[in-house]
């Protein structure tokens, strides 16, 4: 599921690729995708340019010149293709530009969505959307992990409390924190909040520096080694599978010994 280093990237690319040209067609090829009416979808874009690309989480806003703003999700897997021709077999919806390009929404599993929104905030507030991993500072991220309860991992994947991480880049943070995914989040400290605060901002930045491409992460990521018996690369030891809510996680017992449950 794409996750916020994997949003940024596709906020990079609308950034490169779709800024500033007339849209001149909105075509939307499954209705299932359309959290917004597609008729309201293509009269809020049509003739209109889309001025900017933001994030929060995983949600992509590209807003236009006048008050919509087009809200982008990808679900289990998605992702976006700027190009004059062929159009993937996955598109779900396609923006035509007066250059004849489009910028094509491609959705394989069907759970991404679209939305129009006059007012990012007010959407934020709507759909429960906490603040973004990237952005948040370190003070707020302390104040709030205080306030938690319940395991680590679920904290950190609770969209509502803060936004665009997921179960890849969950256990990530926490295998560089050296914390066990079921830490009880009252037993920690705030000098261990203050650590793991660090820990998810360097491993975010990392992924976006490697374009958000498992296969061309850092060599001290636990990302490549996301199999059962792998081989933890900080310890040498044995990668393992557990399971919480159920889906599976990866972790290393040596180096994430911490406190279970
Ligand atoms: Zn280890």
């Amino acid at each position: 599921m794409p996750e916020l280093p994997d949003v940024e990237i596709f906020r990079r690319y609308a950034e490169e690729h779709a800024l500033n040209q007339e849209i001149k067609k909105v075509s939307i090829e499954d209705d299932k995708i359309a959290a917004t009416s597609p008729q309201t979808i293509s009269e809020s874009l049509r003739d209109r340019q889309l001025k900017k690309a933001e994030r929060i989480g995983k949600y992509l806003f590209l807003p236009t010149e006048r008050q919509s703003v087009l809200v982008m999700h990808f679900g289990m897997t998605g992702w976006l293709e700027y190009q004059k021709h062929e159009k993937s077999q996955y598109t779900k919806a396609s923006l035509n530009f007066s250059n004849g390009y489009h910028l094509c929404f491609v959705n394989p599993r069907k759970l991404g969505r679209l939305h129009i929104t006059d007012n990012i905030q007010e959407f934020c507030r709507y759909m429960e959307i906490g603040p973004d991993a990237l952005a948040i500072g370190e003070g707020d991220f302390i104040q709030k992990m205080k306030k938690k309860r319940g395991m680590l991992k679920s904290a950190l994947m609770d969209q509502s409390f803060l936004s665009g991480l997921g179960n890849i880049y969950s256990d990530e943070i926490l295998f560089q924190a050296g914390l066990h995914p079921k830490t009880r989040i009252s037993r920690l400290n705030e000098a261990h909040i203050g650590h793991l605060f660090s820990r998810m901002k360097e491993v975010l930045s990392l992924a976006i520096e490697h374009r958000a491409n498992p296969d061309n992460m850092p060599d001290h990521f636990i990302i490549p080694h996301r199999k059962e018996g792998s081989i933890c690369p900080s310890c040498g030891g044995e990668v393992q599978k557990d399971k919480l809510s159920g889906r599976g996680y990866y972790f290393c017992p040596r180096c994430q010994a911490g406190e279970e449950e």
